[in-house]
């Protein structure tokens, strides 16, 4: 009679010890990154849609360790991404690396053990040191949006006749639900290293820079550039597409630009959407910065509210370069940070 219950309880255990070690969320089907390799021990891991991952990381495997540069939305996030990567490596990841402070670079921070060097700049640690980036309005619209997200999924399904766009919908459901409750776990943790401009990391005869170039999409941009490859981590201050203007400095982002192009590189692993070499891209996104802030700039000028410039800019002449640009307007968000910088002073 003893022995089937203490096999129960030594199951329950092990079950338990299991569920302590897995933050939740973690479940899902398939792989949920692509490990693009870029140059040998160089990868690009993109989110395959299987898990909420929201931006991408880029992963550095040296002689006897890993570097992991950017870690994603969440704690299950990161925790799925460090699973996955022994598909590629079973070196220790000794180093995380956050491009800046934004929660979907830096929301995984929190499953690194207290020996795992956290770098960042020292304005993405004061963002992230006592949860102060999670109370502002760019983090709280986003958690704020998921549960909205959920219970979009679940009317849709239920209305759904047709069986493989059902299937599709319930996946999208539980990636939400899973992402739902890992933010319910999410603990705000600020990089334990931090530097001002620049930072070198050595590693076996792999050269690993870390720089600060300017104030671009935040105030603590840091760019990771691996001069012997002549690659370039960019995070948000350059990515395949547009980026969000909500901490930015839309005015000085140009010129940090132009610091980047003076970084002899051919390939740039960006913060969202594929890996690319066309360097005529950051031609295109600084012109566009640059209409951006004349355009905000004139309609605040001629008295129009933040609300109605969000909805009149014209940034429309861009669209051959950034598709995504469907009429005017601009996020709401954005304007909003231009007009605080305005505001301000700033020209
Ligand atoms: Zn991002």
């Amino acid at each position: 009679m003893v022995r089937p219950i203490l096999a129960l309880m030594t199951g329950l255990t092990l079950f338990a010890l299991g569920g302590l070690q897995q933050p939740a969320g973690t479940l899902h089907t398939g792989k949920a990154f692509r490990f693009n390799k870029v140059r040998e021990g160089v990868y690009h891991a993109v989110g395959t849609g299987a898990l909420a991952v929201v931006g991408n990381s880029s992963i550095i495997v040296n002689d006897n360790d890993v570097i992991v540069v950017d870690d994603h939305v969440s704690p299950a996030a990161a925790s799925v991404l460090l699973d996955e990567l022994k598909d590629i490596t079973t070196k220790p990841v000794r180093t995380v690396i956050n491009t800046h402070f934004h929660y979907d670079h830096a929301h995984g921070n929190q499953i690194f053990g207290k020996d795992v060097e956290i770098i960042g700049h020292e304005f993405t640690r004061e963002m992230l040191v006592g949860g102060k980036s999670i109370q502002m309005p760019l983090y709280r619209d986003y958690v704020a949006g998921i549960p909205r997200q959920i219970e979009d999924l679940k009317k849709r399904i239920a209305s759904e006749a047709d069986a493989a766009r059902k299937a599709t919908l319930q996946t999208q459901l539980q990636v939400a639900e899973n992402n739902h409750a890992s933010q319910a776990e999410l603990k705000s943790t600020a990089p334990n290293v931090t530097l001002q401009t620049r930072m070198t990391l050595i590693r076996g005869d792999r050269e690993i820079q870390i720089r600060f170039l300017g104030r671009a999409h935040t105030a603590g941009d840091v760019v990771v550039f691996l001069p012997k490859e002549k690659i370039v981590i960019t995070g948000d201050m350059l990515t395949a597409a547009l980026s969000n203007m909500s901490d930015g400095f839309v005015n000085e982002w140009p010129a940090t630009l132009d610091e980047l192009k003076k970084l002899d590189f051919d390939t740039v692993l960006p913060g969202h959407g594929e890996a690319f070499t066309d360097k005529a891209k950051i031609d295109y996104f600084q012109a566009y910065l640059r209409d951006v802030w004349s355009e905000v700039s004139r309609l605040k000028r001629q008295g129009v509210s933040a609300e109605d410039a969000a909805k009149r800019a014209d940034l429309t002449k861009h669209k051959e370069h950034f598709p995504t640009i469907q009429g005017p307007g601009l996020p709401l968000i954005g304007v909003t940070r231009i007009y605080e910088l305005l505001d301000q002073g700033s020209r």
